[in-house]
C-alpha cells in the first residue's frame, strides 16, 4: 500500500475552465504534520467560481476541493497525539493545508 501511495494522480486547475489530470508526486508529513488520505471531496460554489476564473481566487497549478474528508494516513516526526486511521474533517477555512505538494485554497 506504501508504494501505491507514491504514484498519485490529482486533477489540477490549469487555469479557467482547464483541469488537467497530472502525475502531483507523493507529499509526505514533515515534523509535527500529519498526512491526510481523502476519502471523500465535495466541489462548491467557490470551486465552481473559480474553475470559471471570475474571482481571482483560484491560482494555477492548484488542486481544488477544500471540503473533504478522510483519515490521518501517516504521522510526522514528533506528532503523538494523532493516530493512523483517525477520521479526520478538517476546518480548512481555520488552516493551511498542503496537498501533493501544492497549496490548495484555505477559504470558501
Ligand atoms: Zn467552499
Amino acid at each position: 500500500m506504501e508504494g501505491k501511495d507514491r504514484e498519485m494522480k490529482g486533477i489540477v486547475y490549469e487555469g479557467p475552465n482547464i483541469l488537467g489530470l497530472q502525475e502531483v508526486g507523493d507529499v509526505s508529513p514533515g515534523p509535527g504534520e500529519v498526512k491526510l488520505r481523502v476519502r471523500a471531496c465535495g466541489i462548491c460554489g467557490s470551486d465552481v467560481h473559480g474553475y470559471l476564473g471570475i474571482t481571482g481566487r483560484r491560482l494555477p497549478p492548484m488542486i481544488m476541493g477544500h471540503e473533504f474528508a478522510g483519515e490521518v494516513a501517516e504521522l510526522g516526526q514528533g506528532v503523538d497525539q494523532w493516530k493512523k486511521g483517525l477520521p479526520y474533517i478538517p476546518w480548512i477555512s481555520a488552516a493551511a493545508v498542503k496537498c501533493a505538494g501544492r497549496a490548495t485554497s484555505i477559504s470558501a
